[in-house]
């Protein structure tokens, strides 16, 4: 993989490009992808945004978001731009498999694969030209960092504000985790100087639960939450009974697993969730408990240091007790509390 600076000078050159992100996109692949889509249209590229799967309600407000395309709904449109794209940028994700149904044509696609990310142990050798960076808040910082730095500052709009901004945001936690450096509170300012309106980006991703949602939660956290004060940790089973009782949608879980880690004393939480075809897991930790390493090792997963997520095909029982037992495995890390 060669260091993206070396297409910088390809951005005046018409191509067509495509701009994808890992399934069920959170506001920093939606942020980060439609970021880039409005900056590149800015040179006359022919630009499509693709989605592996579906996306949840909250980021519906997005500008841009209309034109994405669900890969799920549209494969042949999808694979068709796939398949003629020059440039194929992976936005938010390292390792192909993390595009789902896309992996194979994704794979297979003629065009240069470019990354931008920020996760732990990316595939290199799958891309042509990238930046992988495990210090960054959010690939929504890359992005402005690829804009800032390619010399085109002048070019970021309203529309890249808001995308970049959500992105940043959310995936710091509202600008409070480690990862929160002062060039995140920089570049937030420079948004602002451009005219950014920040308050109607908090209100429209955090302020439109539905009814069913809340009341979800608070059925969740009352009836299905353990918590091992021994070993610092808590997790969170949510069965399909429940999602369907509650017609909880894509990204109605989105947060839950925060909810433990706000208990005085827990550093590890969990939650796993029973999504039909496969169970879906959850990590975050505080402090030097290292979320990816576990989800590695127990749960075919990964992601960051302090918030990782993987998948199992066991029944969500067998998951839990799979969970409790590499809870056991880590006892000796967990139950030494240090943070
Ligand atoms: P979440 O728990 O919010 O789905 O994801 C937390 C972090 O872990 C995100 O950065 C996400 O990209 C990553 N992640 C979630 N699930 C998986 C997975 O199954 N495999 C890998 N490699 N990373 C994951
Ligand atoms: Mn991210």
């Amino acid at each position: 993989m060669q260091a993206i600076s070396n297409i910088f000078s390809e951005f005046n050159t018409p191509k067509k490009v495509i701009i994808t992100m890992h399934q069920k996109p959170d506001g920093d692949a939606m942020g980060s992808t439609l970021g880039l889509y409005h900056f590149l249209l800015q040179f006359g590229h022919t630009v499509t945004v693709i989605s592996p799967t579906n996306w949840a309600a909250f980021i519906q407000w997005m500008p841009g978001v209309k034109t994405v395309i669900d890969y799920d709904q549209k494969p042949d449109i999808a694979n068709e731009l796939i398949n003629n794209a020059d440039w194929l940028f992976c936005l938010d994700f390292n390792t192909l498999s993390r595009t789902k149904n896309m992996e194979v044509a994704l794979s297979a696609a003629t065009g240069q694969r470019i990354l931008i990310d920020h996760h732990r142990e990316p595939q290199e050798e799958k891309f042509a030209y990238g930046i992988s960076d495990t210090s960054k808040s959010s690939t929504c910082e890359m992005v402005y960092d690829l804009i800032t730095q390619s010399g085109n500052a002048d070019k970021i709009n309203d529309n890249i504000a808001q995308c970049l901004y959500a992105g940043v945001m959310t995936d710091t936690g509202s600008f409070r985790f480690p990862s929160t450096t002062a060039s995140v509170h920089k570049m937030v300012a420079h948004l602002k100087d451009l005219g950014l309106a920040h308050a109607p980006i908090h209100e429209a991703l955090f302020d439109n639960n539905s009814e069913n949602r809340l009341r979800f939660l608070g059925n969740v956290l009352l009836n299905n939450m353990e918590v091992f004060y021994e070993y610092n940790t808590a997790i969170i089973t949510v069965t399909q009974a429940d999602l369907i009782k509650f017609d909880i949608k894509t990204g109605d879980t989105e947060g839950l697993v925060n909810f433990p880690l706000g208990i005085e004393g827990i550093k590890f939480a969990s939650i796993i969730i029973d999504r039909g075809e496969e169970r879906k897991c959850s990590f975050r930790s505080k402090g030097d408990f290292d979320v990816n390493t576990f989800a590695r090792t127990y749960f075919n997963g990964g992601g960051h240091f302090n918030a990782a997520g993987g998948a199992t095909t066991n029944s969500l029982e067998i998951a839990k007790q799979d969970f409790k037992n590499a809870m056991l495995a880590n006892k000796d890390k967990l139950s030494t509390y240090t943070f």
